[in-house]
Parts: structure tokens; sequence; C-alpha cells
């Protein structure tokens, strides 16, 4: 692939991309987009292929639509073995966790990887606990940081030409508040972030709330790397 191009035409995963916009404003970790966007890949076991595709909620949840997807599929069978990495802007509500956990126990030769740019409705105790409940399924869940923006824009963008690096660039702090609540959410705590907006337009803010629980069970360089404490 030259950066001097964009993507190759030849890429065949180029009509799968998503625009460059799109990715900016979905994946834009400052911001409360409503729609969800998934970007995903399937590495089948011991072939190394690797399947790249986008998708976004319709009627359903992103992840609903993915599961009946893939399960639809005739070359996709309960004993298929195969790695999953998502990419959402937001991570699953609780209905979905549940799917995804039954997707998971109907399909054990599967692992799924979850980075998420935001946490959905975080405060919510149900959507916590589907959040536990798959990182007890064996999910991996985690925030996406620059390493995954990078990724993501190489591999699932229609950047233009020159522009491979060109992915964009959010405020560290906002990662680094998203990765202490979901350190809060596994480790069962209550939440230490809030997220507020005084009207619809305007951007969000937030407030940190820190108990004793939270300094006793949290690594302390997770809160150091907030650059608030
Ligand atoms: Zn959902």
């Amino acid at each position: 692939m030259s950066c001097e191009t964009g993507p190759a035409v030849v890429d065949p995963t180029l009509r799968r991309r998503i625009e460059p916009h799109e990715f900016t404003v979905f994946f834009d970790p400052t911001q409360l987009r409503k729609e969800t966007c998934l970007l995903y890949e399937i590495r089948w076991g011991g072939r190394h292929r690797i399947w790249r595709h986008t998708g976004q909620n319709t009627n359903k949840h992103v992840e609903i639509n993915f599961i009946e997807k893939i399960t639809s599929e005739r070359y996709f069978h309960p004993s298929t073995r195969c790695s999953i990495t998502w990419f959402s802007s937001w991570s699953p509500c609780a209905d979905c966790s549940k799917a995804i956990k039954e997707f998971l126990r109907q399909h054990p030769n599967v692992t799924l990887f979850i980075y998420v740019a935001r946490l959905y409705y975080h405060v919510d105790q149900q959507n916590r606990q589907g959040l536990r409940d798959l990182v007890s399924s064996g999910v991996i869940i985690q925030i996406m940081t620059e390493q995954e923006y990078s990724y993501c824009w190489k591999n699932f963008v229609n950047y233009p030409p020159s522009s491979e690096v060109n992915w964009p660039r959010y405020p560290n702090l906002w990662m680094k508040l998203y990765i202490l609540e979901l350190y809060c959410i596994i480790l069962g705590l209550p939440p230490c972030l809030k997220i507020l907006r005084r009207h619809q337009h305007e951007p969000p803010y937030f407030t940190l709330t820190l108990q004793y629980c939270h300094y006793q069970r949290i690594p302390p360089y997770i809160f150091w790397a907030t650059g608030l404490i």
C-alpha cells in the first residue's frame, strides 16, 4: 500500500471502507453521537485469512446485526474456529451483551476482542453488569487509544492520497477517562466518571468523583494517566 495514493485500488476491502469524515465523527470520544459504527475483522483459524467489514445500527443495534449476519453465513458453524476483533464507537448495551454472551456460548471456538471509543450509558447498572458478564465469558474489552485509531484508519478508512498517517488525533484525556471508568466497571466499583451536556448541541463535559474504594482498588498509574490527580 502506498502512502502516496491512499488505499490501493486493488485492495479487496476498499468497497467496505468508510469515508474519513464518517470515521472522524463516529469515533470521536469527546462527542456523544447517537448512532454506532462497528468496524470488524475476522481471522480464520490456521488459514491466516482476515476478513474486514463495517456495519452500523439499523432498527437493531449493530452488535445484533453482526451476530445475525455471521451466523447466517453458510461457512459459519458452531465449531468454527476464529478470532473476531471489533472496533466500535460505543460499548455494547446490556441487551447486546446478553446476545454476545449467548453467541459465544454457542460458538466456543470463537474469541472476541472489543475495542470501544466510548462507554454506552455507563452509569446504568445493567450496562455495567453486561460488560462484566462479557469479561467473565472471556471477552477482552478495551478503550480505543491512538494505536487503534491509527490501525482503523489504515485498515477500515478510505483515506485520501498521502493521508495514511493523518488519522484524527483526539484528546488523550477522554481516552484516559474512559479507561479509568472501564476499570471501575470491571472491578464492580461505583462510577467515578459522569458525562454531562447542558444543551444538545453543546459538547459534553465531565466530572470525576473518586471515592476511597477507587483509590484502594485501581492501580495508581491509571489515575496519573489522566493528569488530573
Ligand atoms: Zn445494544
